[in-house]
Formats: C-alpha cells, sequence, structure tokens
C-alpha cells in the first residue's frame, strides 16, 4: 500500500554566517537525509532533545518550508511540485494540533469560526454545510454544539484542546501533525485528551505524526518511534520493541533518564555526558561519539553510521549494529 506520507531523503541545510568578523558560512544540517512512512490508521513518534531537527521535520511536512534536498509525499506525491488546488487538498487532509491551546486561539473569534477554519479556508462549502460539520466535530470531541457560539476564554484548557483537535479533524484529514499536543495540560486532564486522540484514530483511521518530549505519552500513543539526533533518525522501530531493548546508545541513554525499568527489563541508569554538539560544527564520524557511553575507537570517530535494518525490523544507525 501506498503510505499516506512519506519522507524521502529529506533534508533541511541553512548557511549561518561564521562569525561576526567574517564573511565566512558554515552549513548547519537542521534535518539531514530522513527516511520515513507513515500508513493509513498508524500513529509515528519523533523523539529527541531539543534542537534534534523535530521542529524542522513537522515544519517540512506542513510545507511551511521548503526542503534543500529529498521530498515530502503525500499518497505518492511530492508537495512541493503541487499545483494551488492540489497544495488547498493537502492542507485540508494534514492538519496540526500544537502545543498551547491558548495561544492557538484568538481571543474574539468564536469557537464556531475557529473550529470552520480549515473548511472556510480550503473547501467550498453552504453555511449551513460548515454549521453541521462544525457541530459534527465538536460533538466527536465530546463538546455539545451550544459550544459554537461561545468564545475562547469561556474553556478551560483541557476543553480549549478538544476544539483545538475538532478543528483539527473537521476536515477529515488524513494526518495529523500532534507538535507536544498535551505538554501545556494538567497532567490530571492529559490522559483524558490522549484517550481521545486514541478514540478519534480509531473511528475515523486517521494517522498521527506525534512530537513529544514525553515518553510516557509517546509509549501509550505511538505504533512506531524514530529517535533523532542532531537532524537525523539514529534508530525507528515499533515503539514497544525501541522501549523495552533500545539498541542504540543514545536510545538507550534518553530512555533510562526518562523512565523507570519496566519489570522483565533491565536497564541501569545511563547519564547523557554533555550537551548535544552546536549543529553549526557537528563532531566527524557518528555524531553521538562525544558523548556515547559504548564507543568501539577510532570508527566512531572517522566514519558515519549508515542506517542499517535489523533482524527484527528496526532501523539502527551505530557502528555497532552494522
Ligand atoms: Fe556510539 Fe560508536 Fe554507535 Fe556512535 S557508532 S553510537 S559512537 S558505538
Amino acid at each position: 500500500d501506498t503510505p499516506i506520507l512519506e519522507a524521502r531523503d529529506l533534508s533541511k541545510h541553512y548557511a549561518v554566517s561564521a562569525g561576526m568578523f567574517t564573511t565566512e558560512t558554515r552549513t548547519v544540517r537542521a534535518v539531514d537525509n530522513l527516511n520515513f512512512q507513515i500508513a493509513k490508521g498508524e500513529t509515528l513518534a519523533l523523539v529527541g532533545e531539543s534542537g534534534c531537527g523535530k521542529t524542522t521535520t513537522t515544519r517540512l511536512l506542513l510545507r511551511l518550508q521548503d526542503p534543500t534536498n529529498g521530498a515530502v509525499r503525500f499518497n505518492g506525491d511530492d508537495i512541493s511540485t503541487l499545483s494551488a488546488g492540489g497544495l488547498r487538498h493537502y492542507r485540508s487532509k494534514v492538519q496540526a494540533v500544537f502545543q498551547d491551546p491558548w495561544s492557538s486561539i484568538n481571543p474574539r473569534v468564536r469557537i464556531r469560526d475557529f473550529v470552520a477554519e480549515p473548511l472556510i479556508v480550503n473547501e467550498k462549502l453552504t453555511a449551513g454545510e460548515v454549521d453541521r460539520r462544525v457541530h459534527e466535530a465538536l460533538d466527536a470531541v465530546g463538546m455539545g454544539p451550544a459550544h459554537a457560539r461561545k468564545y475562547p476564554h469561556e474553556f478551560s484548557g483541557g476543553q480549549r484542546q478538544r476544539i483545538a483537535i475538532a478543528s483539527a479533524m473537521v476536515s477529515r484529514p488524513d494526518l495529523v501533525v500532534l507538535d507536544e499536543p498535551v505538554s501545556g495540560l494538567d497532567v490530571s486532564i492529559r490522559s483524558q485528551i490522549i484517550n481521545l486522540l486514541k478514540d478519534m484514530q480509531a473511528e475515523y483511521g486517521v494517522s498521527f505524526l506525534l512530537v513529544a518530549h514525553d515518553l510516557a505519552t509517546t509509549r501509550y500513543l505511538a505504533d512506531r518511534v524514530a529517535v533523532m539526533y542532531l537532524g537525523s533518525i539514529v534508530e525507528m522501530g515499533d515503539t514497544d520493541a525501541v522501549f523495552d531493548t533500545p539498541n542504540h546508545p543514545y536510545t538507550e541513554a534518553l530512555l533510562s533518564a526518562a523512565l523507570p525499568s519496566t519489570p522483565g527489563t533491565r536497564r541501569d541508569e545511563i547519564i547523557l555526558g554533555g550537551e548535544v554538539p552546536s549543529p553549526m560544527s557537528p563532531p566527524d564520524g557518528c555524531t553521538f561519539h562525544p558523548r556515547c557511553h559504548r564507543k568501539i575507537g577510532e570508527i566512531c570517530q572517522t566514519e558515519a553510521p549508515k542506517l542499517a535494518v535489523q533482524p527484527d525490523g528496526r532501523c539502527v544507525g551505530c557502528h555497532l549494529y552494522s
């Protein structure tokens, strides 16, 4: 089956000034040669520390930026070659829910108009049809149609995030990018929103690309996970396999810092040494080598490992697994 969305050799490089007293430039590889696919009804999560390229990746997928190399393909079509009509269709079928429900809703816009926006921008419907779709979408997220006439300040953070989800779902999208969808919410509300997302997926078969630094949310929502470090994917596979037996040393360290080991798995805490290196001057060889607790010698400092498929189907970019 053709995947809903595919990143193929996707890269975004920027030229930045090398300093105040020089005209030289350096290349920042914000995202470098990403390859992944998202199937219908599937959730793929991108995880990694800040600065690893998750945000640039979502901006490329939403076509808020164009890649330097490679392509994003939607149902097989390169989105950079879409006609104006094709792009409108893409924007209605690929939606996003962002972190902060307070900032994503204009205080002077009624809920009806906020939820309807993807329909008004991308589809030609009568006002009556728009109202019907908005009511349906509000209903699906557990908010009655009477709320359509109200303003954002009349709702709590959790309700606003439900409204943001209604707006993302109103155009019946194929894919929703969930960018930290529960981080701005009280812990007590988070599980309600996560369960709502799961229910929406089961009912509508929508695919999700999840970006979350909360690994417990990731484990619960994602079918597969791609671990990113300095703009590249270093490990990608089924969520349970990656969380239970991480292969890449960076995945091991990331998980051990964030999650207690679950019964039946043994995971000693690994302290991630040092900071993420500057993407302006990434280390030679394996970019993780200055922080790696399992370095195997010279090769780690001189040769960049390639992603290699492992017997269980996951991909790992580390000389220990090549
Ligand atoms: Fe560590 Fe070497 Fe693997 Fe990089 S290639 S993660 S430095 S063992």
